[in-house]
């Protein structure tokens, strides 16, 4: 049966290749709406292409342009009320959350209260509000499959096994662009060299946090929601390679693993797609070439931010909250160039140490949390 799906955030990254995989597979999935921010420049000709019933562009400048722009008829809609109204209203089957940091939040919200399957590559979403969302998952019969490599190699490992027999979870990591430098060399890495990622592109944000290894941090607080696992069975593993994507070890010592090119269409599709499996022509792996896969352990001591959410992890409750709100302003003082990299922990550290937590947040509590730490982090920059 045709799949409608509605993208949030379908200019960036994992918009984009979302829109590829739907391209390829035109008897099998149409677009219901778009939304992004401002680059309407690359969201016409996606209208264009699409045919979306509705697009949301929540700057409300850009939205005006759009209308102006627009040659085909499309219902445009603005500011985060557009977002909240097009998943509480447009008809779809599929939501695919692919915004960047808390502000994809509430659409995602009204999408699970409607029973909608969620792919979800926003992964902040589960960091800020992970109890909250899998328990109304569970209420609406949302099921939330992920995007995130990590996680979808971990789902698919998990498919036909029993909870109580998975021991650990083993999140890889490729270390990022600063793997092999010196903790006091962290100090003076320019916005360009913590860009250039050696596997993947991928938006900017998700590229310093590649850099800092907050991303794996992310990953292990978005981990916990999705596979409802404690921390202690969820460890991380440096993999420069990026082919195997994370693997489970069984109580029995077994472990699964899934492999496969660096190429974000292939968990987009699985998540449009679970549970069937569908043909593409995307590259596939060669091991001859790959040769070799090695293994390291991740510094903590150097790599800070991936200690900090571990911590928030303990402490639960809103700390994640804090943890992403902080790491969500140092790291867009780092990309202006206000601030060194390496005091993107130092920042997030603060904020973890000065604002309280409150357990088991309600959704009001959470966005309260949000934007008091916001302030609080925008004064030490
Ligand atoms: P990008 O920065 O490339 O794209 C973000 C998208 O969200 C754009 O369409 C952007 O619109 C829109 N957007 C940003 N801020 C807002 C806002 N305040 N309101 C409405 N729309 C907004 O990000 P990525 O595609 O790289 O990442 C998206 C999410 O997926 C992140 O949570 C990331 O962690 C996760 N992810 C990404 C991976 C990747 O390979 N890129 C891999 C795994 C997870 P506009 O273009 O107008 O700015
Ligand atoms: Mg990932």
């Amino acid at each position: 049966m045709m799949k409608k799906v509605l993208i949030l955030g379908s200019t960036g990254s994992i918009g984009i290749n979302t829109l590829d995989v739907i391209k390829k597979h035109p008897d099998k999935f149409s677009v219901s709406a778009l939304t992004i921010n401002t680059r309407i420049d690359l969201l016409i000709p996606q209208i264009n292409e699409f045919k979306p019933e509705l697009v949301v562009v929540t700057n409300e400048s850009a939205a005006e342009r759009l209308r102006e722009n627009l040659s085909i008829n499309c219902k445009v809609l603005s500011g985060v009320k557009g977002l909240v109204y097009a998943a509480a209203n447009c008809e779809y089957d599929i939501l695919l959350g692919a915004m960047v940091g808390f502000a994809g939040l509430l659409p995602t919200i009204e999408a699970v209260k409607r029973g909608k399957r969620i792919a979800l590559a926003n992964k902040e979403t589960l960091v800020v509000a992970g109890e909250l969302i899998t328990k109304l998952g569970r209420e609406y019969n949302s099921e939330i499959i992920p995007v995130d490599s990590e996680h979808s190699a971990i789902y698919q490992c998990l498919v036909g096994e029993k909870a109580e027999e998975v021991e650990k979870l083993i999140l890889t990591a490729s270390g990022g662009p600063f793997f092999k430098k010196q903790k006091g060399e962290l100090n003076n890495v320019t916005v360009k060299e913590a860009l250039a990622h050696p596997n993947w592109k991928m938006g900017d944000k998700i590229t310093i946090d590649s850099a800092s290894l907050m991303n794996k941090g992310l990953e292990v607080i978005e981990a916990r929601w999705l596979f409802g696992l404690p921390k202690e069975k969820i460890d991380v593993v440096i993999h420069p390679q990026s082919i195997i994507h994370s693997m489970v070890e069984f109580i029995d010592g077994s472990v699964k693993a899934q492999l496969g090119v660096p190429d974000m269409r292939l968990p987009i599709q699985y998540a449009l797609s679970f549970p069937k499996r569908l043909e593409n022509d995307f590259p596939k792996t060669d091991f001859a070439a790959i040769k070799e896969l090695t293994f390291f352990e991740p510094d903590m001591e150097k790599f800070q931010c991936l200690k900090l959410a571990y911590n928030a992890l303990t402490a639960e409750g809103t700390a994640p909250c804090i943890l992403n709100a902080a790491n969500e302003v140092a790291v867009k003082g780092f990309l202006e160039g206000d601030i060194a990299f390496s005091k993107i922990p130092v920042i997030i550290d603060k904020a973890l140490e000065t604002i309280e937590n409150h357990t088991s947040p309600n959704l009001e509590t959470i966005i309260e949390c949000d934007k008091m730490t916001r302030k609080f982090a925008e004064e030490l920059i």
